[in-house]
């Protein structure tokens, strides 16, 4: 089966097509980040236009670079939410009126079952089940995956989440928009010695998290640096050290205990923030020491993508599961979702 994928959700157009038999065929990407960058965020109305105008564009590219036509087609998934409700209207309505106009199946698919579903398009990907620490721009929640569709919340933030915890942090330090991957590179000239920040909710039981503390803490530490006059270039970075270092060893204590409460051999780590090289080689050494593994999805397939719904949607769609209405769902909690009826 070859199906059409449109994510739509937030600042990223991403289009790709996914084949049941022969794997990922093409996938295209247009980020609003230069769009937003001079308002510091996201403005939902500019990111519906931009979806408007970049997406069948990216369609017709996807199907180019396959060398298909949209009569190749045999279904078509899209991010039904979470999301900003007027981006997901976009691709939406395109899905059902491309699937009514070509007489096929059309999927409304679960955004964050996307990103947890992303490391199966990998060569080495990892087989049910297994704990999942989902962590980008809106989420941070650890989830037991016993299978497609069967997910149960171990725990998530209390407050921010990670990848906005990092994109606050980027504001602090007057960085561009989207800040994580800037903290990150800053980070790299920091020194992990000179500050330490604290490891929030890691003293107590449970595996939720809190970030606005840390957030709150970093612009303490900043605003005394520049009282004393000397937040230099060295300070800067070392302060995006303290903060990385912080952020990622308190995932690393969460997802321990996680895999040991659930006795979980697999971990998958996915989302914006699993990008993040600290965190990736910081944990692959920690799990290995636990007899874990961790699995990831590639670089570009971390942050928003239309690969990861166009696999999601292939593997509902393909047990029959179909979506009769436009029906966007801004807010959506996981754990509601249920595997395919077959
Ligand atoms: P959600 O998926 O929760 O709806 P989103 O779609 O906006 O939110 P993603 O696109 O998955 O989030 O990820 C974007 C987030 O990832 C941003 O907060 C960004 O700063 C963060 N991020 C991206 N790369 C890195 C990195 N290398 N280090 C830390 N954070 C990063
Ligand atoms: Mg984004
Ligand atoms: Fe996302």
């Amino acid at each position: 089966m070859r199906v059409l994928g449109i994510e739509t959700s937030c600042d990223e157009t991403g289009v790709a097509l996914y084949d049941t038999d022969a794997g990922l065929l093409a996938d295209a990407l247009y980020s609003q980040i230069a769009l937003h960058a001079e308002f510091g965020g996201v403005v939902p109305e500019l990111a519906s236009r931009d979806h408007t105008r970049k997406l069948l564009p990216l369609v017709d590219q996807v199907l180019a670079d396959a060398q298909l036509t949209k009569q190749d087609l045999d279904a078509i998934a899209y991010t039904a939410g979470p999301g900003l409700v007027g981006a997901l209207m976009v691709g939406a309505c395109t899905a059902h009126g491309m699937a009514r106009a070509l007489d096929i199946p059309v999927l409304g698919v679960h955004h964050m079952e996307g990103h947890l579903l992303a490391p199966m398009l990998e060569e080495t990907a990892p087989a049910f089940p297994f704990v999942a620490l989902l962590v980008s721009g809106g989420h941070t929640q650890l989830v037991d995956v016993r299978g497609l569709g069967d997910y149960r919340l171990l725990g998530e933030s209390v407050d921010d989440a990670a990848g906005e915890a990092f994109d606050k942090v980027a504001k602090m330090l007057e960085l561009p928009y989207p800040g994580g991957p800037q903290v990150a590179a800053l980070a790299e000239q920091g020194r992990s010695e000179r500050f330490r920040f604290p490891r929030p909710m890691t003293d107590r039981p449970g595996l939720d998290f809190s970030f606005s503390g840390l957030k709150t803490h970093t612009l303490t530490a900043l605003r005394q640096l520049r009282e004393q006059d000397a937040l230099d270039s060295q300070a800067r970075a070392d302060v995006a050290r303290a903060f990385e270092d912080a952020v990622v060893d308190t995932l690393i204590i969460k997802c321990r205990r996680a895999l040991k409460e659930s006795g979980r051999e697999r971990l998958v780590v996915a989302g914006g923030v699993s990008a993040n090289r600290r965190l990736r080689e910081t944990l692959d050494v920690a799990l290995t020491k636990l007899g874990a593994r961790a699995f990831y999805p590639r670089g570009r397939f971390c942050t928003d993508n239309g690969a990861m719904i166009a696999y999601a949607g292939a593997q509902r769609l393909i047990a029959g599961q179909r979506s009769d209405a436009i029906q966007p769902r801004p807010r959506w909690p996981l754990a509601e979702l249920a595997p395919p009826r077959h």
